[in-house]
């Protein structure tokens, strides 16, 4: 893929990215999410165009209010940096399948629409990924939105397939559930203790977006990321411990399963074999 094409990708990402941080921070503020310009946290002084270029912005003003100089939140470069790359890392995915969509007779359309698709998932997620981090609680609306788009792309995926289906296929279909029933049991179990419901509910949409066999591999993953994570965790804990110093244990899982959907999604790995073993029964 040519250079150029990648940087356009990435301004993009960046672009969405600014909206990003928009939604997550205004979700359940009061503040309307499309009205309003964007203004300084700290003096209300609305923003001029060439204060709200992704990443450039902060660069220039060097972190801070350029009226009030009040401290800006990393969060604001940090997401739209992270969103450039999330859909750099789409676009080099869908041209690497190209090969295989190119076979079905709306390839191009499937390709395209795959592009928006997942662009549309992974910044939706993005906000998910940061609400949780803040909040540690999913909104319905956030979940429910991706679970609908997970089954519009099952949907497709039969329609494109003329819907002759394999066995795989159908686990495909199965998939949001046979992913998110240990989840919901653990959370039943647990009474919200171990997980929360809203970790279930992504699960399931983690499920009609990749379907079984990355599914649970993204699932896999997570849990591993989170692992890790919670030793690293632990031992800051403890040395921290010993300053007298309370830091929080608990751990929001969401990000943990977002970002191992999205490295699945990018690489494609089958960390246990099992769409191997999947194609040997099929
Ligand atoms: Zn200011």
């Amino acid at each position: 893929m040519d250079w150029i094409y990648i940087i356009y990708v990435f301004i993009l990402g960046t672009l969405i990215g600014s909206f990003v941080n928009v939604v997550s921070l205004r979700y359940n503020t009061g503040r309307s999410i499309s009205k309003g310009r964007s203004k300084c946290f700290s003096c209300n002084k609305t923003l001029k165009w060439y204060q709200m270029i992704p990443i450039f912005s902060f660069l220039f003003q060097k972190g801070k209010c350029s009226t009030c100089k009040s401290k800006i939140s990393f969060q604001y470069p940090a997401v739209e940096f992270i969103l450039g790359l999330i859909f750099v890392g789409i676009a080099l995915r869908e041209y690497q399948l190209w090969s295989l969509y190119s076979q079905l007779s709306n390839g191009l359309a499937y390709s395209i629409f795959l592009f928006v698709f997942y662009s549309v998932v992974f910044s939706l997620l993005l906000v998910v990924v940061i609400y949780d981090i803040k909040h540690k609680v999913i909104p319905d609306i956030f979940s429910y939105t991706f679970i609908a788009l997970g089954i519009l792309k099952l949907g497709l995926f039969f329609y494109l397939k003329d819907f002759s289906v394999t066995g795989t296929d159908l686990l495909d279909v199965a998939a949001p559930f046979i992913l998110s029933a240990p989840l919901a049991l653990l959370w039943l179990v647990s009474k919200g203790k171990w997980i929360g419901f809203g970790d279930a509910k992504l699960v399931f949409g983690i499920g009609a977006c990749l379907g079984l066999v990355s599914g649970i591999n993204a699932v896999i993953l997570a849990f591993w990321i989170g692992a890790i994570w919670s030793i690293f965790a632990l031992a800051k804990n403890y040395r921290s411990r010993k300053n007298k110093v309370h830091l929080e244990t608990e751990v929001p899982f969401a990000p943990f399963l977002i970002l191992g959907m999205f490295l699945i999604f990018l690489t494609q790995v089958d960390l246990i074999g099992l769409g191997t073993l999947l194609n040997s029964i099929y």
